[in-house]
């Protein structure tokens, strides 16, 4: 198998601020494996949960590839990079253009292979840490134009959360022509005493849950908050590997996937069985993705109970081309593989 990596700018239409960083652009790894005449994409994404930029993406995954992994199975290789501690964002790359490859061998789309559902689940876009002014600008450049149905809102302001109480308000009044239903991702900005105060306040204010309200590492805080809790409670920047689960499932609600904080798809499929196995709903997000790797994460959501998958809507350009909105949904395209690639294959 010929595995080639392509470093790519990736730039955001609007900056996004959550409580941790603004992200504007980032340079993401494309994968591209060969074998067969037949060629598999992947994306690995650097940041929190992988390698600090792209040139370490493709130095972990050479020391990968170097071990030969021709004849090995993809959870075969998946454990592999765990013993080489390849980080998750690096490796999910390599194990999404596996998967894709592993799909068009068979001729099937992804999601088909897996004996997945399409998804049906309308998606919701993501509207960072702003101005009350900014709000009213943003919200109708998102909607104006769109099928989508859920807005995901960022809290946690460093400004505190009387911040988060203006920016939410202004953005309960400006979503009302949209009749669009409302989550709120705290990205870990509350501590336990906010977080209680903020869960009751949203509850009064049509919001439907509350996303990584305490930090990661404030896991047994996640009791107190539970208790009596007036929103459902899902963890995200908690919830890496599907072992993580074990720790919190009593405390909390559901959990958010993301298939750059798993390792890809190998993983994230254990990550949402072992939510269901503890009765858990499931979610699954993005992080600064294109829609190759979005593709891959909307084929395996047909039965995922929220999605978020919307970060390539918001680059300016994408550079692949792949799942697209339809009717709300963020719908891969069916043909074999997850049905997404670079739309010039110049550009590298
Ligand atoms: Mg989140």
């Amino acid at each position: 198998m010929k595995v080639s990596y392509h470093k790519i700018l990736l730039q955001k239409r609007f900056p996004l601020k959550i409580s941790r960083f603004v992200s504007a652009s980032c340079y993401n790894v494309f994968v591209r494996v060969e074998k067969d005449g037949i060629v598999g994409w992947g994306e690995s994404v650097p940041g929190e949960t992988g390698a600090q930029n792209a040139e370490q993406i493709i130095s972990e995954l050479e020391k990968l590839v170097e071990t030969n992994i021709n004849d090995k199975s993809i959870s075969e290789i998946e454990s592999l990079s765990r013993e080489l501690k390849i980080s998750a964002g690096s490796y999910a790359g390599l194990d999404i253009a596996l998967w894709d490859w592993k799909a068009k061998k068979a001729n099937m789309p992804l999601h088909a292979l897996l004996g997945l559902p399409i998804p049906k689940t309308k998606t919701s876009l993501t509207i960072g840490i702003m101005s009350p002014e900014s709000v009213i600008d943003r919200v109708p450049l998102l909607f104006d134009n769109s099928t989508a149905k859920y807005l995901k809102i960022k809290l946690g302001s460093p400004e505190g959360i009387d911040a988060d109480k203006i920016m939410y308000e202004q953005v309960l009044e400006s979503s009302k022509p949209y009749n669009l239903g409302l989550r709120v991702d705290a990205n870990g900005g509350w501590n336990t005493e906010n977080a209680k105060h903020m869960i009751e306040w949203l509850s009064k204010r049509h919001c439907d849950y509350v996303e990584q309200p305490l930090a990661q590492g404030k896991e047994k805080d996640l009791k107190t908050l539970y208790e009596n809790r007036l929103l459902p409670i899902f963890v995200d920047e908690s919830c890496r590997y599907s072992q993580d689960i074990i720790e919190y499932s009593q405390w909390v609600d559901g959990v958010n996937l993301k298939l750059m904080k798993s390792g890809g798809i190998t993983e994230g499929l254990r990550v949402l069985a072992t939510a269901k196995a503890f009765g858990l709903e499931t979610m699954i997000g993005c992080m600064s993705e294109s829609s190759i790797s979005i593709s891959a994460a909307a084929s395996i959501s047909g039965h995922i109970d929220h999605i978020d998958l919307d970060s390539h809507y918001n680059l300016k350009p994408d550079p692949a081309s792949g799942a697209k909105m339809v009717n709300g949904v963020t719908m891969p395209r069916i043909s074999p593989g997850h049905g997404a690639f670079l739309t010039n294959e110049n550009q590298i």
